[in-house]
């Protein structure tokens, strides 16, 4: 073995070792280069570094994203926003740049009748989050009730509140899907007060705040949890008809109409 090998062996075991994969995989290539174009050492070591923290970011996001539960296909650009008037997509937009709001603890909050969008709206923002890297958990808030509920039976609830802390945004999707039965133990009462002002939360539901008493115990504990979620909220009101629905009627037109063309064009009339 040469001595440059027996370097170059050594170097990549080092390199293993501290964890620097980027720099190991290109560190024959950069060297190479360096040494025929007579860079100063300290760009060679800045190069080198510089393609290491820029991987390691890339590394985080895909980490991020997999632990996120979000679909990776709702996203800002696909959302159409002159479906929901109501939406300033500005706003939204402010949302998933965000920093300041998650730093606040600050809440949104998306109403609006099955199909308008509200579960699309939410993960693409918590994707762009993401994309900023930040850290995000959308779940279903009944399968995230259920698993409080647990942790409580096991006495372990605390320690369970304190592994969701860890997300900047915790996103509750179908707050009004939450049953009565699972309402009697509040611990979505008690994730609502230990987020408060901290750490930020985002819940869609398809009924106004009027009849979620259904989804804790009495309607004092509905009062409370209400007024800690609007204190810092933004409150997107979706209440236009089933984007699902719309799709389908503008699919069914576009087909009607192609056949009639079709019989037109076929009958030797043109208009
Ligand atoms: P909701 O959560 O309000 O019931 P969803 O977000 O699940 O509604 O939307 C239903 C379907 O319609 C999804 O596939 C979603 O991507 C799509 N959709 C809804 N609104 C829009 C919109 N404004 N632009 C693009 N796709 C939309
Ligand atoms: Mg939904």
């Amino acid at each position: 073995m040469s001595g440059a090998a027996i370097t170059s062996a050594r170097l990549d075991l080092m390199l293993t070792e501290l964890r620097l994969p980027t720099v190991k995989r290109l560190a024959a290539g950069l060297c190479a280069q360096s040494d025929r174009e007579g860079w100063p050492g300290q760009r060679l070591l800045e190069a080198l570094l510089e393609h290491e923290m820029n991987e390691r970011e890339v590394r985080r996001i895909e980490r991020h994203r997999a632990e996120s539960g979000l679909s990776v296909d709702k996203r800002l650009s696909s959302f159409d926003f002159a479906a929901v008037p109501t939406v300033s997509k500005a706003q939204v937009m402010a949302l998933g740049e965000g920093q300041e709001w998650l730093d606040r603890g600050a809440n949104v909050l998306l109403f609006g009748p099955p199909g308008v969008g509200k579960s699309h709206l939410v993960s693409a923002i918590g994707n762009a989050l993401i994309d900023a890297g930040r850290r995000v958990l959308f779940t279903r808030c009944s399968e995230l009730v259920q698993r409080l509920q647990a942790a409580r039976r096991d006495l372990r609830l605390p320690q369970e509140l304190a592994k969701l802390d860890r997300f900047d945004l915790l996103i509750l999707d179908d707050l009004s899907y939450v049953r009565r039965d699972q309402a009697e133990t509040s611990v979505l009462f008690e994730l609502i007060s230990e987020r408060y002002e901290r750490k930020s939360l985002a819940i869609t539901a398809n009924t106004p705040f009027s009849q979620w008493g259904d989804v804790f115990v009495d309607p004092a504990m509905t009062l409370a949890a209400v007024d800690r979620l609007v204190h810092h909220a933004t409150i997107l009101e979706m209440n236009v008809e089933s984007y699902r629905r719309r799709a389908a009627q503008a699919d069914q037109k576009a087909s009607q109409s192609k056949h009639s063309s079709a019989t037109k064009s076929g009958s030797g009339k043109s208009s």
